[in-house]
Parts: C-alpha cells; sequence; structure tokens
C-alpha cells in the first residue's frame, strides 16, 4: 500500500501567513507539468511495486490546472504503477478557481475528494490573510462541487488569529456547519518570519495570539465540530463518520509515497528524498536531497505521528519495533502526563483524549529520544 502526491508550487496571490514552497510565475506551469510527466517516469521504481490507494493534488493552487490535466497525470500514473485499488483522489482547490465548469469537468475525471482553501467566513480577516476570494465565494464554491456530484468535501480553517476572536470563528464553524462538508482541517495561525505576517510582527504591527486565547479557539473548534458529530481524529482534523483523509491518515502511519513535483517529498520505508529546487532547475532536470532515517528517526517519527492521533502509540507496535526497553520507557516518562490526564494508557494504547490535543507537542517532545 503506498500514496502518490502531486505537488503544484504555483499561487496567483500569496497569502500572508504562508511559507510553504510555492511561486507566483504563473507561465512556468505547463512545462513543469510536463516535468512532473518525465518525473514519474524517472521515479516508477522507487516504492517497490507498491500498490497505490490513495492520490494526493496538492500546493500550491493545483486547482489552476484543468479537470483534463489533472487527469492525464493520474492516466500517466496508471500505466506505471499498480493503481487498480486506488480509493481516494483528492485535489485542493482555491475557491475562486471553482466555477460550475471546472466543478462539472472535475466531476468526470477520477478524483472524488475536493479540498478547499476557505481559512475563514469572514471578508475582513480573508482580506487581512490576502486570500483571493470572498466568504460568499468559498460557500458558493462548496455548493458547486456539491452539485456537479462530489460529495466527499473537505474545508481548511484557520484559527488564533489576533483580532479575529471567538465570535468570528464561530461564525466560520457554523457556515461550514451549515454547508455540510464532510471534513475539516483547523490550523492555529503560526507567524512564521518570512512572510507578509512575519514582516508584520518585526513592525510592531502583529503579535501571536496569547496562550488563553488559543486554548479557547482550539476548545470552541473541538466542542463546535464533536457535538455536530465530527470526529476529532487528529490534532488538526475532524472528520464525519467514515469520512477521515485516507491519504493524510497515511503520512501519519507510516505508510510509503511518492511525492512527485518541484518541492514534493518522498518516503520509500528506508529513505526520504526531495527536491530542494527552484521550477527552473525542476523543468531541466530532478535533483534530491537524501536522508536515511535511522533507528531513532523512524521512533521519534512513530511517537509524534501517533499522538497527533486519536489511536495514539501502540505498546505492542513498541515492543515489537524497537524492542522492550524502548517500550518501557515510553511507559516510564509517560505517568507524570497518565497523572495530570494529559495522556490515557487504555487497551494496550497511549493516547492523548482529544479534547487535550492542543498540549500535544510538550508530551511528544518529552517522550523523544535523543
Ligand atoms: S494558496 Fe496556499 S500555497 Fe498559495 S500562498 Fe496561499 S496558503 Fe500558500
Amino acid at each position: 500500500m503506498a500514496g502518490l502526491y502531486f505537488h503544484i508550487p504555483f499561487c496567483k496571490r500569496i497569502c500572508s501567513y504562508c511559507d510553504f514552497f510555492r511561486v507566483a510565475e504563473l507561465s512556468y506551469l505547463p512545462s513543469v507539468v510536463e516535468a512532473m510527466h518525465c518525473e514519474l517516469e524517472e521515479q516508477r521504481e522507487f516504492l517497490h511495486d507498491k500498490r497505490i490507494e490513495t492520490i494526493y493534488f496538492g500546493g500550491g493552487t493545483p486547482s489552476l490546472l484543468s479537470p483534463k490535466e489533472l487527469q492525464r497525470l493520474i492516466d500517466h500514473a496508471s500505466e506505471l504503477f499498480d493503481c487498480r485499488e486506488v480509493g481516494e483522489i483528492t485535489v485542493e482547490a482555491n475557491p475562486d478557481d471553482v466555477s460550475d465548469e471546472w466543478a462539472e469537468q472535475l466531476a468526470k475525471t477520477q478524483i472524488n475528494r475536493v479540498s478547499l482553501g476557505v481559512q475563514s467566513f469572514d471578508d475582513g480577516e480573508l482580506k487581512f490573510m490576502n486570500r483571493r476570494h470572498s466568504a460568499q465565494d468559498a460557500a458558493e464554491a462548496v455548493r458547486r462541487v456539491q452539485r456537479a456530484g462530489i460529495s466527499n468535501i473537505t474545508i481548511d480553517l484557520i484559527f488564533g488569529v489576533d483580532g479575529y476572536g471567538d465570535a468570528v470563528l464561530e461564525n466560520s464553524i457554523a457556515q461550514a456547519l451549515e454547508l455540510g462538508v464532510q471534513h475539516i482541517s483547523a490550523y492555529h495561525l503560526t507567524i512564521e518570519p518570512n512572510t507578509a505576517f512575519g514582516r508584520r510582527r518585526e513592525r510592531g504591527l502583529m503579535r501571536e495570539v496569547d496562550e488563553e486565547q488559543s486554548e479557547k479557539e482550539f476548545r470552541l473548534m473541538h466542542e463546535r465540530l464533536t457535538a455536530a458529530g465530527y470526529e476529532h481524529y487528529e490534532v488538526s482534523n475532524f472528520a464525519l463518520p467514515t469520512y477521515r483523509a485516507k491519504h493524510n491518515s497515511s503520512y501519519w502511519h507510516g505508510v510509503e509515497y511518492l511525492g512527485i513535483g518541484a518541492g514534493a517529498h518522498s518516503y520509500n520505508g528506508e529513505m526520504r528524498h526531495y527536491s530542494e529546487q527552484s521550477v527552473v532547475e525542476y523543468i531541466k532536470s530532478r535533483e534530491y536531497v537524501e536522508e536515511q532515517l535511522s533507528d531513532i528517526d523512524h521512533f521519534n517519527e512513530y511517537v509524534m505521528t501517533s499522538l497527533r492521533c486519536a489511536e495514539g502509540i501502540s505498546l505492542d507496535y513498541l515492543k515489537e519495533r524497537f524492542g522492550e526497553p524502548s517500550a518501557d520507557r515510553v511507559l516510564r516518562l509517560a505517568q507524570g502526563w497518565i497523572e495530570s490526564e494529559d495522556l490515557r494508557f487504555d487497551a494496550g494504547r497511549l493516547f492523548i483524549p482529544a479534547e487535550r490535543f492542543m498540549i500535544s507537542d510538550a508530551v511528544i517532545e518529552s517522550l523523544f529520544e535523543v
């Protein structure tokens, strides 16, 4: 079992909080897509014939590609990899790229899940984040995808934005619920240095929300969505029953994946590689930075990804994969967190209760091996 990820690193406008690898020079897009077809051929051995079960188009902005171009990448992948059992194919879309025509064409492809970068249903907050769409555009994009017949929709929301408190967040959650989306990813804003927000912070024009407000907004998100029937199954992810994100879940469960595109990461169980190139270099040839993973890397990654998910750490797996002393060490270090009820130990699993996910970083770091 494996996943395939296509990275489309282009954006028409750069959001104020974004430090992802992306470029605003759209004229390179057609050549980059052709280079991605070449990379598919070049990397056909990377997954050692593993069956592909999920495909994901992320970015950047994959909705800058026509549905036909997206399907052409899927068709090419199907010639090179075993894609007979692909269940979930997701495309990220910017709400203002989703016209009726784009949505109808998309419904004719194999893509069966759409991830919309809504971020907020408040026009002031959207403008502050330099998003391209309005709240109404976002709602209309969801409806267009639904009308076209795609019934697995996820949206992204951002919370913890200074100056836009509980009432704005409450409204965004209410609108998301009213639209009946199946999945919501909710991220706390982090102000990265090399972004417009980072520069505003340096000039004293912006600050992070304080811890108390962060927790309040996190709790609001958790309470509203779980009360509406969404399962809080990962720190930043909520799903209606049966609608967990399969592709992203596979990252959290150590499943192998091949990333295609400038800046995309890949992992085949032994090593990770990624291209750090500019799109201009990527068009000419593909070069990778390789990372061999040590046992400590594998251990820390397992602890981190597992504790971010509702299922948590399996003590049996820890014993089997890393040895009994490792499992004993984790259990010993976990005692303090268990006493403070930030961790629970039940049926051989050590997990953070979803309402405490907010402090997961501190718990995870305390269990790392160095
Ligand atoms: S659309 Fe996404 S990738 Fe592009 S600038 Fe905005 S947040 Fe970054």
